[in-house]
């Protein structure tokens, strides 16, 4: 890909963007909206060649100072969204976990109610395969969809397959996390918000909230 790309973001400051406001520098960005700006950038050798960084909202991961030159990859468009099918979400890797867990509340889907307290993105959680409050995001997926950038190509994984341990989940090399397949159980909406408000309060009480540093 050339420097005309318009899906190209150079030198963007990740200090800008992430959670702790640090971090050095990314060369090279490329927003991706959908599943043809995947395959068009990945098209030929020279990308894949090089190395390869997935950011998600930035709440785990923080770019060393001196940068990141390799192709960095921001998921937008189809990726923010969430598919509410009658047995399963389909919920886009850009999806942050905050918005999820209210769109569940809005829809008396029970078991997202943690979410509502992390900072991260859906692709983030299950990069790191994150949780709280003695709940894991492996629990509530059925599925991953991923694009394997060597074969150009979109794969299903179910999660009988894959191995997720304490903070590691779907870590698979050259690999993009598009969207996860989440369970759907059913609950009362006061509930449902009961938890979200009990889990805010525990978590405003245990640690720092975001607060800007100057
Ligand atoms: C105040 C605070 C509270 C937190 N509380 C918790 C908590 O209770 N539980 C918990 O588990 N974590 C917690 N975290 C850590 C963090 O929020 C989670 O790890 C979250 O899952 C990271 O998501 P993210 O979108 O910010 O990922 P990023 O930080 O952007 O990325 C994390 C990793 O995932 C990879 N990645 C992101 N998206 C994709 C993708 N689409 N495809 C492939 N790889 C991808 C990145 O390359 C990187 O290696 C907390 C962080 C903060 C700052």
């Amino acid at each position: 890909m050339t420097q005309e790309n318009k899906n190209l973001v150079t030198n963007y400051p990740s200090a800008k963007y992430s959670w702790l406001k640090s971090g050095g520098i990314i060369s090279n960005l490329y927003k991706i909206y959908n599943q043809i700006d995947l395959s068009n950038l990945f098209n030929d050798n020279d990308s894949k060649a090089k190395s390869l960084l997935v950011i998600g909202n930035l709440s785990n991961t923080l770019i060393k100072d001196e940068g990141f030159k390799g192709i960095g990859i921001k998921l937008l468009g189809d990726f923010t969204n969430i598919q509410l099918k009658s047995d399963h979400m389909l919920v886009g890797a850009a999806v942050l976990d905050n918005y999820l867990s209210k769109f569940c509340y809005q829809n008396a889907i029970s078991g997202y109610e943690f979410l509502y307290t992390i900072p991260g993105s859906i692709g983030g959680n299950i990069f790191m395969n994150a949780g709280c409050y003695n709940q894991e995001i492996k629990d509530k997926l059925i599925s991953v969809i991923y694009f394997d950038i060597n074969e150009n190509k979109i794969y299903e994984k179910t999660i009988s397959k894959l191995k997720f341990e304490y903070r590691k989940g779907f870590q698979k090399k050259n690999t993009i996390i598009l969207y996860g397949k989440f369970k759907i159980i059913h609950s009362d909406q006061s509930y449902i918000k009961d938890l979200m408000q009990e889990y805010e309060r525990v978590r405003n009480q245990s640690q720092p909230q975001k607060k800007a540093f100057f």
